[in-house]
C-alpha cells in the first residue's frame, strides 16, 4: 500500500507554496487508493511553534486534504507525530549510528547550527571540510574544555549515490563533495533533520515522499542513512518550487501569499482548481474539489518548472 506524508515544519502560515506541495503528495498517495500522513516538523526549537501546526491541520482541513494518521493529536496512535517529542526515536538511530564507527563527535561550529532545518538550496549549503575527523586528528578525539558540548557528525563515502526521482529523473551525487560529513546531532542536543526525517519517514511506513524540489539532492543523505540503518529507501517525487515571472522562489516573506491572505480571495475549489492548472493537470483553473481531481491526476502530466504571474 503506498504511504505518502506531508512533513511541514509549522513556522508560519502555510503559503501557496506549501499548498502545492501538499496537494500533489496528496493526490499522488489518495490515487492510488493509499493513505497520507501529517508530521509536524518542529525540531528548531527557536522557530517552531505548535499554534502554527494548528493552523496548518486548520488549513488543510479547508482545502479538504484529510491525513490518515498523525498530525497533533496522532490520530490514535502510541507514538507521537510531532518531531520534538519523539527524542527517544532518534537517541536509538543515533545508536546504531555509532555502531557502525562512522559518527565522531565534532566541535566546529558554523555548519550544525542549520542542522535542524532541512537543507533548502537557498540557505547556502556549507560542505564540511572535515577538520575535526578521528582521522585527521591521528586518530584522537580532541577534548575542548571550554566547549564539553559536542556536535555529532557522521562520516561519509567519496562516492556516487543514484537515484531516480519520479519528476527529475536520475541523480548522482557524490556526499563527500555535496555536503562532507553532516552533523545527525546538533551541539545543543538538537536532533538534525536528516536523522529524524529518515527515522520518521521509515517507522511510519512511508513509500513515496513527496516534497519540494528543494530537497532533491538531500535525498542523497538520506538514501545513505537508509542504507546504514537497515530500512527500506522510499521512491521519492519531488515537486517544482512555485516561482514568480522573474524565476524567483516564492516564499513565506510573500505575504499575500500566506493561507490567511488565499482564504480570504479564495474557495478551496477555486485555489485548488488554479494549483492543478498551474501543475499541468487541468488545461483550465476551473474550481474543483481535491477528490474531484483525483481520476485527472498523473505525475506525467506535472511540470518541472513552475512560473506564475503573481505579484510578489
Ligand atoms: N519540514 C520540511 C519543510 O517544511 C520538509 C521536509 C521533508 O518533506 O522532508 O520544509
Amino acid at each position: 500500500m503506498t504511504v505518502g506524508r506531508f512533513a511541514p515544519s509549522p513556522t508560519g502560515r502555510m503559503h501557496l507554496g506549501n499548498v502545492f506541495t501538499a496537494l500533489i503528495s496528496w493526490l499522488s498517495a489518495k490515487k492510488n487508493g493509499g493513505k497520507w500522513i501529517l508530521r509536524v516538523e518542529d525540531l528548531d526549537p527557536q522557530r517552531s511553534r505548535l499554534e502554527y501546526a494548528r493552523m496548518i491541520e486548520d488549513d488543510l482541513d479547508w482545502l479538504g486534504l484529510e491525513w490518515d494518521g498523525g498530525g497533533i493529536d496522532g490520530a490514535g496512535a502510541s507514538v507521537s507525530y510531532i518531531q520534538s517529542q519523539r527524542g527517544e526515536i532518534y537517541e536509538d538511530m543515533l545508536q546504531r549510528l555509532d555502531k557502525t564507527g562512522l559518527t565522531y563527535p565534532c566541535r566546529c561550529t558554523r555548519a550544525d547550527l542549520m542542522a535542524t532545518q532541512a537543507p533548502h538550496e537557498s540557505d547556502g549549503r556549507i560542505v564540511y571540510a572535515g577538520t575535526c575527523r578521528p582521522e585527521r586528528l591521528g586518530g584522537r578525539v580532541e577534548v575542548d574544555e571550554n566547549r564539553p558540548e559536542r556536535a555529532t557528525r557522521l562520516w561519509v563515502p567519496d562516492e556516487v549515490i543514484s537515484f531516480t526521482d519520479r519528476l527529475y529523473g536520475e541523480q548522482r551525487v557524490n556526499l563527500a563533495e555535496h555536503c562532507g560529513d553532516f552533523v545527525v546531532r546538533r551541539a545543543d542536543g538538537a536532533w538534525a533533520y536528516q536523522l529524524a526525517v529518515v527515522a520518521d519517514d521509515a517507522l511510519m511506513g512511508v513509500t513515496e515522499v513527496v516534497r519540494g524540489s528543494d530537497l532533491l539532492l538531500s535525498s542523497a543523505q538520506q538514501i545513505y542513512l537508509y542504507r546504514l540503518l537497515g530500512f527500506d529507501i522510499p521512491e521519492f517525487a519531488h515537486v517544482p518550487l512555485l516561482c514568480n515571472e522573474k524565476g524567483e522562489r516564492l516564499s513565506k516573506r510573500d505575504t499575500s501569499l500566506t493561507m490567511e491572505e488565499l482564504r480570504k480571495d479564495y474557495t478551496p475549489s477555486h485555489l485548488i482548481g488554479l494549483l492543478a492548472w498551474y501543475a499541468g493537470i487541468m488545461p483550465e483553473p476551473f474550481p474543483i474539489s481535491a477528490r474531484g481531481l483525483l481520476p485527472l491526476f498523473s505525475w506525467s502530466a506535472i511540470r518541472k518548472a513552475l512560473k506564475l504571474k503573481i505579484e510578489s
